[in-house]
């Protein structure tokens, strides 16, 4: 039976491109196993893998019966709706520990580093096998764009030598410039419809009882935002009523700036100045600084929610 090896809810480049290299290796280390995913490509992880010439995995939500590996995630939220019907052989993480749990012992590599692929560098050269030009490609995006191209909190020094070894295995120099290319897909909203928008990168989180979303949209101006800003406020209290959120926050990220615009509907929206020290005006805050949902924005919010 076939392995199948698949990321998180609402897929970014880094869940598509670590379920393919993973089931890569997991392949040339002798097992049968293939990438899947539980949602649609993002534009920029398209662009990344057309610009590879790397397959899309298929998209696939039910697990139940089968033989799998989870990346880039460990929570049950961002996981299928059957994992508890899956026999996990493995994760590869880079998040905190979430709540998934196995009733056999797993094979587990959780790294506090920027990218799931990252870590699968590493596991390439533990098991000394060759990465092939085209995954090397894909792997070396998903770190640029983990790390919004070395800038995130999250970088850490393991994620720049990853990149380097990897840039040289596609013979590629300018890392900036290819962080700007995709960055700029990423980017573009025009005539994407804000549920869209919202959902592109958004997880639900459960913090101390409470239901609260947090999406993010990484552009390289905000002002590319301002067009569907007021579509987008709408949107997320549109959701907000339809999940029964305690809160939903939209990070819009500028990553030439550095820092993020919260957008915020909240049944208590001190939360945000407990969590950021910044009163929200209009259901905004600027965030100077914040980048990183996962190391900034969270585990701040987790707090004020304690
Ligand atoms: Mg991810
Ligand atoms: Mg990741
Ligand atoms: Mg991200």
């Amino acid at each position: 039976m076939s392995i199948l090896v698949f990321g998180h809810k609402n897929p970014d480049t880094d869940s598509v491109c670590a379920a393919i290299s993973l089931a890569d290796l997991k392949s040339k280390l002798g097992n049968d196993a293939s990438p899947a995913m539980q949602g649609d490509l993002s534009p920029e992880s398209k662009f990344v893998l057309e610009k590879f010439n790397v397959q899309a995995p298929h998209i696939i939500t039910s697990y139940a019966g089968k033989d799998v590996y989870l990346v880039d995630h460990s929570d049950l939220a961002q996981s299928p709706d059957d994992l508890d019907k899956a026999n996990i052989l493995g994760i590869v993480d880079h998040h905190k520990l979430g709540d998934v749990t196995t009733n056999q012992p797993v094979e587990c590599w959780i790294w506090p580093v920027g990218c799931t692929c990252t870590v699968i560098k590493s596991m390439y050269d533990f098991y000394n096998i060759e990465i092939p030009r085209n995954i090397a490609g894909i792997m070396l995006c998903a770190i640029l764009s983990d790390t919004v191209i070395f800038k995130s909190a999250t970088c850490t020094e393991q994620d720049k030598q990853a990149c380097e070894a990897l840039a040289k295995l596609v013979d590629i120099s300018d890392l900036q410039a290819l962080g700007m290319e995709m960055f700029k897909v990423k980017s573009a909203v025009d005539g994407t419809p804000a549920r869209e928008l919202v959902l592109r990168d958004y997880k639900d989180f459960d913090m101390n009882g409470n239901k609260v979303g947090i999406g993010q949209l990484e552009v390289v101006d905000l002002s590319i935002l301002d067009k569907v800003k007021s579509d987008l406020e709408k949107d997320i209290a549109a959701l907000k009523s339809e999940g029964g959120h305690h809160s939903i926050f939209l990070l819009l990220t500028d990553i030439i700036k550095e820092g993020s615009e919260m957008l915020i509907v909240s049944d208590d929206e001190s939360v945000v100045e407990k969590a950021f020290g910044v009163a929200p005006s209009n259901g905004k805050a600027w965030l100077d600084g914040v980048m990183s949902r996962k190391k900034q924005v969270v585990p701040n919010l987790e707090k004020a929610f304690a």
